[in-house]
């Protein structure tokens, strides 16, 4: 399954913002969570709509849909050449799916910093820095292989001049995310280049800043076209361990409308290029988890190969009609549920229901 790994300097809160996103109460029992591996996480993405749709539907349960994350310790200043934990680091970046960059831009002098003082800009550099150069490394030792399969198959010649094209790009000391748009990446796939995958980046920022704009509009202009998520990590690990009206006492105090980890879960999500569509009936009221673009069978073969095979159509309506209306039954006098066929591309807050053979 598809992964978040969490990689940044060491002392910038990591281990506090994973320890509350696997606890994480504030989502509610409604929101399972389960431990795999000690370093691994799976979260219940919080989603208010099912609570809506559970209250229509008369459901016994809800079940959300859930992202895994993965706690990368490790990353230090030459970790691209071996320092610290450094190649067991990259070997866990390699199997994650996108990086969940966290920064710290908290000022507490008592949390010493590596680098002796704190510098969002150049953290994200250092750490940048240390993907570039394992990647530049893994293409310094494709590009005399490639060079050798490029002469005796033409079908490898693209695959070569994606690589130098993406050699020089890191050169520049630009991640093939941010600047590889005029590259084919996929031809690099085969390489597991680390740059190539996703990016979101965490501010771990003061609690008297969350409400300080222009200053995450400057943090957060370090690092567009990525998202970016703010929150206080201390924050986040003591709503966790609080009852659910003096959470949201503390999130009010510090003006804030939920805990920042719902954004990051579901900012991670997203970044992952997933969406949910939403099912509901007396069982269950349920969010299914399928890549962003997927049609119509394809989301249904996420509930079981069955539905896919046997597809016939697909009775759809969106959540907000589905809302406006009420209930089910006026939602479909109102002509708003739509018969679906095999071409529909699903959209985000889809309320479905399949038909198929057997
Ligand atoms: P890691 O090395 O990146 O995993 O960092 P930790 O989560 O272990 O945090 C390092 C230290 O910074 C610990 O003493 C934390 O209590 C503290 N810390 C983490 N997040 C925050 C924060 O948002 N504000 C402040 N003031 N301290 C924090």
């Amino acid at each position: 399954s598809l992964t978040l790994g969490i990689v940044g300097l060491p002392n910038v809160g990591k281990s506090t913002l994973f320890n509350a996103l696997t606890k994480n109460d504030v989502l509610a029992a409604n929101y399972p969570f389960a431990t795999i591996e000690p370093n691994v996480g799976v979260v219940g993405v919080p989603d208010e709509r099912l609570g809506a749709l559970a209250k229509i539907f008369d459901s016994q349960k809800i079940v959300p849909a859930a992202v895994s994350f993965v706690d990368i310790a490790g990353l230090v200043r030459g970790a691209s050449t071996g320092q610290g934990r450094g190649n067991a680091f990259l070997a866990n970046i390699r199997e994650a799916s996108a990086i969940c960059q966290v920064i710290r831009a908290f000022s507490d002098p008592n949390v010493v910093h590596v680098d002796g003082k704190v510098s969002p800009a150049d953290d994200m550099e250092t750490i940048n820095t240390e993907l570039i150069l394992a990647d530049l490394q893994t293409l310094e030792k494709a590009i005399p292989r490639l060079e050798k399969e490029a002469r005796m198959k033409k079908d490898r010649v693209p695959v070569l001049s994606a690589a130098r094209e993406a050699s020089s790009l890191l050169d520049s000391g630009t991640t093939l995310y941010a600047g590889g748009s005029g590259i084919d990446l996929d031809l690099l796939r085969e390489l597991s280049l680390l740059t190539t995958k996703p990016f979101l980046y965490v501010f771990n920022v003061d609690e008297d800043e969350l409400g300080n704009s222009s200053f995450l509009d400057e943090l957060r202009s370090l690092v567009a076209p990525a998202e970016a998520v703010f929150l206080d990590a201390k924050i986040e690990s003591e709503l966790i361990d609080l009852p659910a009206d003096e959470a949201q006492e503390l999130l009010e105090s510090v003006g804030q409308a939920e805990p920042g980890l719902n954004q990051l879960i579901r900012v991670g999500f997203r970044t992952l290029g997933l969406q949910t569509y939403l099912t509901a009936g007396p069982k269950e009221a349920r969010a299914w988890t399928i890549p962003i673009g997927a049609t119509a069978p394809e989301a249904a073969g996420v509930i079981h190969s069955d539905f896919q095979r046997g597809f016939i159509k697909a009775e759809v309506v969106s959540f907000d009609d589905l809302m406006a209306a009420g209930s089910m039954q006026e939602a479909r006098s109102r002509g708003r549920v739509r018969m679906e066929g095999k071409e529909y591309v699903m959209q985000d807050g889809d309320v479905v229901e399949f038909r198929f053979n057997v």
